[in-house]
């Protein structure tokens, strides 16, 4: 199991330094790449504020040991509250009930920390509702609250929410020390091409070398059915979002992951670029299809749109079905045509 932090240090020196000198906002946004390790910063400032060691020992930092240090990290510390996707809903939100179920449960006095944690994973799945529920708690919570707001980019909240807020940008972890970190959590030296493909997100790469085997069989299968027709198509997404939404939902998001890849080296390949490929193995089937970088760039924008509907609508076939069939228009139709 994989628990340590990696890169970032000045962010957790900058914590550690308001935190010593009582200077925390009281509602941070913690905005950075997808799995850079957000979340993980999150919960290390939530042990640094309520843990229980000598004051000359956790003013450098959670000692990771007492009480309060192993509950955190063991998700069962009652005063540290995560806000995810609301469970009752079909749709990936964070609904107006869960932000008033929130604003009415940190009016009582945390049971035993120092301070009340609550962090809001991911920010932006706030519905409007919920956001301008929580608006005048985020500006002013009880004293013994404070707040961690993650969002992968701070432009997909609210103008009313990024102005109460303190940011804070994560960064990407070098590729070199990415590259050692899997190593020595993986017990490998051959992590391949992982420490460029997780572009610097910890969480990326370890979900990667688990998810290994799915990820290029999606990746294949997702080269192939872009070379098929309509009918086939259909086909295929019907039997990939079948069953229930809980199994096909996250294959979705890995393979819009991948498609992004995919879509990146094309875009690598189009303008003739020494960067190295993120699928280097396929580079022979990639270079086969048209990679004009404009058409690339509308796959690009279709691909993020994907993303947004995914958080609306539930009919991730339908949202599938068009991004396949614009695949094949723009990227193998042409070079049929050039034959
Ligand atoms: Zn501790």
């Amino acid at each position: 199991m994989v628990n340590n932090i990696i890169g970032n240090k000045d962010i957790r020196d900058r914590l550690l330094r308001l935190s010593n000198s009582g200077q925390l906002h009281h509602c941070l946004l913690f905005e950075g790449p997808i799995g850079v390790g957000k979340h993980l910063h999150a919960l290390w400032l939530a042990k640094l504020i309520n843990c229980l060691a000598e004051p000359h020992i956790r003013s450098q930092g959670p000692c990771g040991s007492c009480w309060s240090c192993r509950m955190i990290e063991k998700g069962d510390h009652g005063d540290i509250v995560v806000v995810g996707y609301d469970p009752e809903k079909i749709t990936r939100v964070i609904s107006v009930k869960q932000a008033r179920t929130l604003i009415a449960n940190i009016q009582v006095h945390p049971a035993r920390a120092r301070k009340r944690v609550v962090v809001i994973d991911p920010a932006e799945a706030m519905r409007i509702e919920a956001a301008n529920a929580l608006l005048k708690t985020l500006e002013e919570p009880p004293s013994s609250t404070m707040f961690v707001l993650i969002c992968d980019f701070a432009d997909q909240l609210l103008p009313t929410i990024r102005s109460r807020v303190q940011r804070i940008r994560f960064r990407p972890v070098p590729r070199e020390d990415l590259a050692s970190w899997i190593a020595q959590n993986q017990n490998t030296s051959d992590s391949g091409s992982i420490p460029i493909l997780s572009e610097g997100a910890p969480g990326f790469a370890l979900q990667m070398m688990e998810d290994k085997e799915e990820w290029c069989t999606l990746r294949d299968e997702f080269l192939m059915i872009i070379q098929k027709g309509d009918s086939a198509q259909i086909k295929w997404v019907a039997s990939f979002c079948s069953g229930s939404k809980q199994v096909w939902l996250p294959s979705l998001i890995l393979l819009l992951d991948i498609i992004s890849t995919l879509l990146r080296d094309w875009v690598v390949l189009a303008f003739d670029s020494p960067l190295p490929l993120y699928h280097e193995d396929v580079r022979d089937r990639l270079v086969k299809f048209h990679h004009n970088p404009v058409l690339l760039s509308k796959l690009f924008v279709h691909i993020e749109q994907i993303r947004k509907d995914l958080r609306i609508h539930v009919n991730g076939s339908l949202l599938l079905e068009s991004f396949l069939a614009k695949a094949h228009r723009l990227l193998f139709l042409p070079m049929v045509q050039r034959r």
